[in-house]
């Protein structure tokens, strides 16, 4: 069996696997996978969630999972495969882990340049999320070495393709809101992109859809939350988690990262059972406890 087909046998399973970009090297998982999407998180040891980049293989997957403005195809069409991320509102009924999401109604798509990356995602048939295959708060890898050096057993295998040609993220725009916004410069120039587009690009606006750290109030649900309860009371929506039992449970073995995996997914069914209040069991800090936790206090601010 070749690398590409045991890479896709273990993404198929749930499995972890760092790919070479031309950017840099992603750590991948199938992006329809809760669960899956939850232990990249664990692997890279995030003290908080944040959206991941799906990655695609062609331009009629991506479309398949958001909604392109005539300007956001016309940039896929023009530099993909290549270093341009498109954040675009995620379609009804995308099948995307909103996990990957962080909650968000929008979504990071972008097809790579790289020939062992599409020979991945054509074979997979799948969308994989592929943050980059470092430790949480370490520099990006660019070979291989670098992966096994960070992440170590956290990763089940790493497709070497060799050092990445470009070596920095991806340019991620967003259309969200009418204006095309620069979230982060990368390795495609603004100047490129605002040619393809004949405007300047707008600057990344503070609020829950746009940027990196600006992500404070993204998914707040309409009820308030009531957190670490450790009784139920009445009339609340409940979140349970472990021997805390209620009808939705995060995990009833009280597993973290099948907790983290059902975050979202339960906060958006609790919400539409229109409670005034959704009260959460417990999460105990240890692991993602701590990005769940993080996440449930950002929900239960007040706004
Ligand atoms: P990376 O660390 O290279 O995987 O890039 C992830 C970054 O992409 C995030 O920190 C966000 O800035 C951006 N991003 C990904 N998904 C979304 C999304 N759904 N909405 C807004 N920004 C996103
Ligand atoms: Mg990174």
């Amino acid at each position: 069996m070749n690398d590409v087909s045991k890479a896709v046998n273990l993404l198929r399973s749930g499995g972890l696997v760092a790919f070479p970009t031309e950017t840099v090297y992603g750590l991948g998982s199938d992006a329809l996978n809760d669960l899956s999407v939850a232990k990249i998180y664990a692997a890279k040891g995030r003290p908080s969630f944040n959206p991941l980049i799906v990655h695609v293989a062609t331009v009629a997957d991506a479309l398949a999972l958001g909604e392109f403005s005539s300007d956001a195809l016309m940039l896929a069409n023009t530099f993909w495969p290549g270093p341009l991320t498109l954040v675009v509102p995620r379609r009804a009924h995308c099948k995307v882990s909103l996990l990957a999401s962080a909650g968000l109604p929008s979504i990071a798509l972008r097809i790579p340049a790289h020939p062992l990356a599409l020979e991945l995602l054509q074979k997979m048939g799948l969308p994989l999320v592929a943050p980059s295959a470092n430790p949480s708060g370490r520099i990006s890898p660019t070979t291989a070495q670098h992966v096994r050096d960070g992440l170590g057993g956290r990763v089940d295998f790493v497709l070497d393709g060799g050092p990445c040609a470009v070596g920095v993220e991806s340019t991620i725009i967003s259309f969200l809101d009418g204006h095309p916004r620069l979230l982060r410069a990368g390795g495609l120039a603004r100047d490129v992109i605002e040619k393809a587009l004949g405007q300047t690009l707008h600057e990344a606006q503070a609020g829950p859809l746009h940027a990196p750290g600006q992500l404070e109030s993204h998914y707040a649900p309409r009820a308030k939350i009531r957190l670490n309860a450790t009784i139920w009371q009445d009339g609340e929506a409940r979140l349970g988690f472990g021997t805390m039992d209620a009808e939705l449970n995060l995990s009833r073995k009280g597993d973290v990262v099948e907790a983290a995996a059902n975050l979202f997914s339960m906060l958006h069914q609790l919400d539409q059972q229109q409670a005034a209040v959704i009260a959460v069991a417990l999460i105990p800090m240890q692991g993602l406890g701590e990005a769940i936790n993080d996440r449930l206090r950002r929900a239960a601010a007040p706004r």
